[in-house]
């Protein structure tokens, strides 16, 4: 049986790497990140291979054309994709893929249909736009143009989130240990699911 894959969306500055990060640390055997192409630049201590594979615009939309995504998006000014080889080479190995994508690639990936890809959607909520507001600004890393337009798209990523049926999870953000808590529960079925796959072998 295949494990159902696991997709993160939320806003921009809303703290789902952190999410990762925690999850990969307590169950590095089960999961693993699917690596992403952009074309944005990288931020400091953003390392290539790692946080994403940075690369041209041309490079991507190339790659498209080529069906080489799954799917992929126009964010921010920038071009964003999952390739189809960064969710195989995760299923290779028998862990459990995680997707941190915005929600122009939900809607795609619900497109495609519970036959071909039928992953566990979950949504980080921030506890307001304003703490959003001072998390994209303490990061340091966007202009006022990117912060602005992010902010506006997470205002529309919200929206998407609340009309019932579009997330199998909504997580609201307000305090971290309370969250990850909650995001744990939405994948004990699948973690344990992973546990009963290894005895097996
Ligand atoms: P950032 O520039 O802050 O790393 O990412 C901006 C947004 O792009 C985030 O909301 C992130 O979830 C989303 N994103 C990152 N990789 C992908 C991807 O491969 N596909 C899509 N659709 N969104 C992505």
């Amino acid at each position: 049986m295949d494990l159902k894959p696991v997709v993160l969306c939320g806003p921009s500055g809303v703290g789902k790497s952190t999410f990762i990060k925690k999850l990969l640390q307590d169950y590095k055997d089960v999961f693993d990140l699917s690596i992403s192409h952009t074309s944005r630049k990288p931020r400091k201590g953003e390392i290539d291979g790692r946080e994403y594979h940075f690369v041209s615009r041309e490079e991507i939309n190339k790659g498209i054309l080529d069906g080489e995504f799954i799917e992929h998006a126009e964010f921010s000014n920038n071009i964003y994709g999952t390739s189809k080889k960064a969710i195989r080479d995760i299923q290779k190995t028998g862990k459990i893929c995680i997707l941190d994508i915005d929600v122009q690639g939900v809607k795609q990936l619900k497109n495609l249909g519970d036959k071909h890809f039928a992953p566990i959607y979950i949504f980080i909520m921030p506890p307001d736009m304003k703490t959003l507001e001072e998390r994209l600004r303490a990061r340091k890393t966007d202009s006022e143009e990117a912060i602005i337009k992010r902010l506006n798209t997470a205002e529309q990523e919200i929206k998407y989130a609340k009309e019932p049926g579009n997330f199998d999870a909504v997580i609201k953000n307000d305090d971290f240990d309370k969250a990850y808590s909650q995001f744990l529960d939405c994948l004990k079925e699948t973690i344990n699911e992973a546990g009963r796959l290894k005895l097996k072998v």
